[in-house]
């Protein structure tokens, strides 16, 4: 039964649950391997009181496993307020016989454990109703966690998390030019190959993206303008990508300059990096930017974000910087 018990506390604790389990201080399951297995997972505690110390009339030992730090604040008392000069290792046999009396529990115990309970409870859903003040590295794990095809591993998505911090720590308000400079550091040229952030590359093989947290910037529309005809969404990416290019081309003074631009989708920045793709129509689009980029000097510099960073996604606009 008690084993049982310890089973469920395990789950419990893996669903990132509060677990707890109580029982007189001198039981023999405080003894047992399998208590000794729960307690060395990492946050569980064994927290130990008398009821005395709670209003109860008289000395009652009890021990609880369980792994919330509040709820150990506010029942562990291994030494006897009423009686200072009781702890808890002194006369064994004595407590034994009072622990084993099943008395009712005193209210100020109920009062003080539930307390904890719903403390740990709030800490862990978010505001209004909660308290849970989620920092930066869970706040992008839970923006990137499935938000495109391939983001479902939790292994990988730890890796973009830590790049996307380290990004993010550095683009400050003021700071702008030193976050280009940076970013022109790290710019993987490889043939006709212009890579801003190079891709990870998996234990499998694959390479995945970097997003990059185009969120840090504010967005201001340059171009826009109804779509001439209704086309693949594939072919009209690349048809904005040159829009832009050609927008740039017209003044002589941004002839020979790169340019960063972000898309939100990844075929389209494998398109323009790779100068080709298996769509015809694309094709012909990505000859005509090609053309006019060896004719300028003028080069794109691919770089890919989030559809949820991109802020004018609704609006089918690709922002570019
Ligand atoms: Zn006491």
């Amino acid at each position: 039964m008690a084993k049982r018990s310890l089973k469920s506390l395990e789950a419990a604790d893996r669903q990132g649950g509060f677990a707890a389990l109580e029982h007189p201080y001198d039981s023999w399951l405080w003894n047992t391997e399998e208590l000794e297995e729960v307690q060395s997972r990492p946050g569980f505690m064994i927290s130990t009181w008398s009821f005395c110390c709670f209003g109860a009339p008289k000395p009652r030992w009890a021990s609880l496993l369980h792994n919330s730090p509040r709820v150990h604040q506010a029942l562990h008392r291994p030494k006897c307020n009423c009686n200072p000069s009781m702890e808890v290792c002194d006369d064994p046999e004595r407590k034994a016989a009072e622990s084993r009396e099943t008395d009712e529990y005193p209210w100020r115990f109920c009062l003080a454990y539930a307390e904890a309970i719903m403390a740990d409870l709030k800490s862990l859903m978010i505001p209004p109703l909660g308290t849970a003040q989620f920092d930066l590295p869970h706040l992008l794990y839970n923006q990137i966690m499935g938000s495109a095809r391939g983001m479902q591993s939790e292994d990988l998505v730890y890796k973009l998390v830590i790049e996307v911090e380290q990004m993010v720590r550095h683009m400050e308000l003021g700071d702008e030019r030193n976050h280009l400079i940076n970013l022109a550091r790290h710019l993987k040229l490889k043939g006709t190959d212009h890579q801003l952030l190079g891709p990870k590359e998996l234990a499998n093989g694959r390479e995945m993206l970097i997003p990059y947290p185009a969120f840090r910037w504010r967005w201001e529309v340059q171009i826009a303008q109804a779509w001439p005809s209704e086309r693949s969404v594939r072919v009209l990416e690349v048809i904005l990508l040159l829009a832009e290019l050609n927008r740039r081309a017209r003044s002589l003074r941004n002839n020979g300059q790169l340019y960063i631009n972000i898309v939100n989708s990844e075929l389209c920045l494998w398109a323009i990096n790779k100068g080709r793709s298996s769509s015809l129509r694309v094709n012909r689009v990505l000859q005509k930017l090609i053309t006019l980029t060896m004719a300028t000097g003028i080069k794109p510099i691919m770089a890919w974000t989030l559809s949820k960073w991109s802020r004018f996604e609704s609006g089918s606009l690709e922002p570019s910087a």
